[in-house]
């Protein structure tokens, strides 16, 4: 029996397939789209940023639906961290972008259970055929492009199917990614996360009872989510260094967990009447992740592009990774819709998307830089290697080449010396006080760019070119295509 046939084949059904699998459905592409698990299925990550729920979300036609879904509103943060004695607040709002223009700034803590679900059930309404169940476990190729994946089917049997174009969306876990380069690790960011969930966690006064809480102690950082609005579902992590593992080990989950709550008062006291869930099918036990942050040497190869996790993934201080997931498959579904109608070709298409994605990333990347130099008020092991002064990533040449370019690692952090003094500063409630825009290059670009999108159409200005010579978005903002003033200037 021949193989069956599709225009775009995604491994995946987290944020960055569910939603790559809806932009490209929509524009009248046959999409297959085959997940492991069936869901709804447990993950991590579950504190959204408002370009996701404001402007991703909007375009994928879920805004509603999410609202209507019962998750927090998330306002801002609240943290515990740097020198200040008394946790301080930031609010989405403040900011110039999401408070001004487009109104809405806030965002959703929420259940990846259902949120993550709420995106598959809608790729499939958008048109894509989803399968769940079925395991990828290789790809094939023909004269060096991927032309079709094999993979099992919920029987164990194995099958295969053929595309046009295969997406890799199977997050940290997935191995698909060797087909298309390394996988180079970040010396800096070298965590792991011991997590679990709880009943009758306090809540921050109003009006940031939604906030995410994150807290740094001596060993590392904790994060309080509130995942509903009454105290009936907190989740609550440790962040430390990898370094930790033996120990965790030694003392076992429970106790080491318990351990590291014991080291901050904040969040102590936020659990004091508090019980840890162990009868619950998703949120009943203890988890362990390694959070190492990586990016894989290369995105695409012919046939072939790699979005979300499994891609390259950032510590989730900043609460990043659904943000960057979706935001890459509106990227990838561009180049991949732009390619599909032969309007420019594949390496053109690409490249735009793996620029812009890796650009995004370094964004964060420098935004947890200067967090994470902050000073803290304790000394320890665990803050003292998080000082960029002191970092190993300054002989990490591969790592660094991949998120700034060409810069060498040297001079990359020869010039963020201090960044974290100069972060700490931008809350400071004064007029003269710098805003995150002044200490890190593109940092509103993307975000104002996706809000745009999704709230003005075909409306919005036109977009400059990311990079000299690159490519912009259509005026419907699903394909790319040449910038017509530099088409009428050659
Ligand atoms: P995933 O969500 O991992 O989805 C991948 C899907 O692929 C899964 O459903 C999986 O079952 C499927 N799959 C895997 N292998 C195969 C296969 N062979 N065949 C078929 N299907 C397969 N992000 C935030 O935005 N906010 C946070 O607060 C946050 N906190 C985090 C805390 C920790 C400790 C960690 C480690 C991460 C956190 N993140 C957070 C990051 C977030 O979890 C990820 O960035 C996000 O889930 C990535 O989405 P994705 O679609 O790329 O991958």
């Amino acid at each position: 029996m021949a193989a069956e046939q599709f225009d775009l084949i995604v491994v995946g059904g987290g944020p960055a397939g569910s939603s790559l699998a809806a932009f490209v459905a929509q524009q009248g592409h046959r999409v297959l789209l085959l997940e492991k698990e069936k869901f709804p299925r447990y993950q991590i990550g579950e504190s959204l940023l408002p370009s996701t729920v404001q402007g991703i979300c909007k375009l994928l036609g879920v805004y509603e639906e999410i609202h209507q879904a019962g998750f927090t509103t998330k306002n801002g943060g609240t943290l515990k961290w740097g020198r200040s004695p008394e946790p301080w607040t930031f609010n989405f709002r403040d900011t110039p972008l999401l408070g001004g223009a487009f109104g809405r700034g806030y965002a959703f803590q929420v259940e990846r259970a259902k949120f993550d679900n709420i995106l598959l059930q809608n790729a499939k309404r958008k048109g894509a055929v989803v399968r769940e169940q079925q395991t990828v476990r290789g790809v094939i190729e023909e004269n060096g492009r991927v032309v079709g994946l094999r993979y099992e089917d919920e029987t164990g049997q194995p099958r295969e199917v053929r595309g046009r174009y295969v997406a890799d969306a199977s997050g940290n876990t997935g191995t698909l990614y060797t087909h298309v380069g390394e996988r180079v690790w970040s010396k800096f960011f070298r965590n792991l996360a011991i997590f679990a969930y709880w009943r009758g966690g306090k809540r921050l006064p109003a009006p940031n009872q939604g906030n995410i809480l994150t807290a740094a102690f001596k060993e590392g950082w904790f994060w309080y989510i509130p995942l509903t609005h009454n105290s009936d579902l907190t989740s609550v992590g440790a962040v430390v260094p990898v370094e930790s593992a033996d120990r965790i080990r030694e003392l076992g989950h429970e106790k080491a967990y318990l351990e590291f709550i014991r080291q901050s008062p904040i969040i102590s006291e936020y659990l004091a009447n508090a019980q840890r869930i162990e009868d619950h099918e998703l949120y009943g036990k203890i988890r362990i992740r390694r959070d190492w942050s990586y990016m894989n040497s290369r995105f695409w190869r012919p046939g072939m592009v790699l979005l979300g996790d499994t891609a390259c993934f950032v510590d989730p201080l900043l609460s990043s990774g659904v943000h960057l997931a979706t935001y890459s498959a509106l990227l990838a579904s561009r180049s991949i819709n732009t390619f599909l109608r032969g309007e420019v070709n594949e390496e053109r298409c690409m490249e735009e998307y793996e620029k812009r994605y890796r650009k995004e990333y370094g964004v964060f990347y420098d935004f947890l830089l200067s967090f994470y130099d902050m000073e803290q008020e304790v000394e320890s092991y665990f803050w003292a290697a998080r000082k960029v002064i002191n970092t190993e990533e300054k002989a990490n040449e591969q790592f660094i080449r991949l998120v700034a370019g060409s810069t060498s690692a040297h001079e990359f952090f020869q010039d963020r010396e201090g960044i974290g003094s100069r972060m700490a500063e931008t809350h400071r409630e004064t007029d003269d006080a710098p805003k995150p825009d002044d200490i890190i290059d593109g940092y509103h670009d993307v975000r104002s760019q996706i809000l745009a999108q999704a709230n003005q159409g075909d409306q919005r200005p036109r977009e400059k070119p990311m990079f000299p010579g690159g490519l912009v978005a259509t005026d419907d903002g699903f394909r790319w295509m040449e910038h017509p003033i530099e088409l009428s200037s050659e």
